[in-house]
């Protein structure tokens, strides 16, 4: 199964990826998280980057394209995969199209998580994340057992750089303006799914399971 998790930051794509790849065991791959991770390394896709993400900026096309490519390439794909933050334009989602057809592929379901705007900024400002496992947490809609210490391995949350007030305005402003083109060229195609993201995340889960499994 071969699925691409669209909505604003903060609507809770890395949370119910979390539980799609738990569940359907298809890797999770999260352009945000690769991105972070270069950084994290000191690569040179890291150091171009965070130039924009620090700015709450799209990073360039070509750039984000190419390492959707090579992680699409490798072999734990081949039975399906979870986009998450990927495409974010309508160019990201042409040049896809043309990726996968070339691979003989397609995409099964495009689940559009719908949050109202005004509840994002509160999403973003309260969440943490695990920097060894990757866990997403919220301070109070999904805290930890033990406050800022992660469940899975103990390791001390950490607040995203790009969750300060001021980059979160533009990171918005800017995926605004990207998700309706989006929207409508998946819903052209036909595999576009609206999922109500302002639930419980548990319920969430079960809609994104009756949307998939049906
Ligand atoms: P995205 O990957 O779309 O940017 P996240 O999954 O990181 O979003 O979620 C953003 C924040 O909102 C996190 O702190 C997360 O714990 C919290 N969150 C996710 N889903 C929900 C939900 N259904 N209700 C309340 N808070 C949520
Ligand atoms: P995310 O973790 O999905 O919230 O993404 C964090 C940041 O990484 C974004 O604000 C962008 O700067 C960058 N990014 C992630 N995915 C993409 C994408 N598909 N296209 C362009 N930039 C992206
Ligand atoms: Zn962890």
């Amino acid at each position: 199964m071969n699925l691409i998790l669209m909505g604003l930051p903060g609507a809770g794509k890395g949370t119910q990826a979390e539980k799609i790849n738990e569940a359907y065991h298809i890797p999770h791959i999260s352009t945000g998280d690769m991105f972070r991770l270069a950084i994290k390394e000191g690569t040179e896709l890291g150091q171009k980057a965070k130039e924009y993400m620090d700015q709450g900026a799209l990073v360039p096309d070509d750039v984000t394209i190419g390492i959707v490519k090579e992680r699409l390439g490798r072999d734990d794909c081949k039975n399906g995969f979870l986009l998450d933050g990927f495409p974010r334009t309508v160019a990201q989602a042409k040049s896809l199209q043309a990726l996968l057809e070339e691979m003989d592929d397609s995409i099964d379901y495009v689940l559009h998580v719908d949050v109202p705007e005004e509840d994002l900024v509160e999403r973003l400002a309260g969440r943490r994340i695990c920097p060894t496992c990757g866990a997403t947490y919220h301070v109070t809609h999904n805290p930890p057992q033990k406050e800022g210490i992660c469940d899975n391995d103990g390791s001390k949350l950490m607040q995203r750089e790009d969750d300060q007030a001021e980059t979160v305005k533009n990171r918005l402003n800017v995926n605004l303006e990207q998700m309706k083109p989006l929207l409508d060229f998946y819903h052209d195609k036909g595999n576009l799914v609206k999922i109500d993201g302002d639930q419980e995340i548990d319920h969430v889960f079960k809609d994104i399971q009756s949307a998939i499994e049906y």
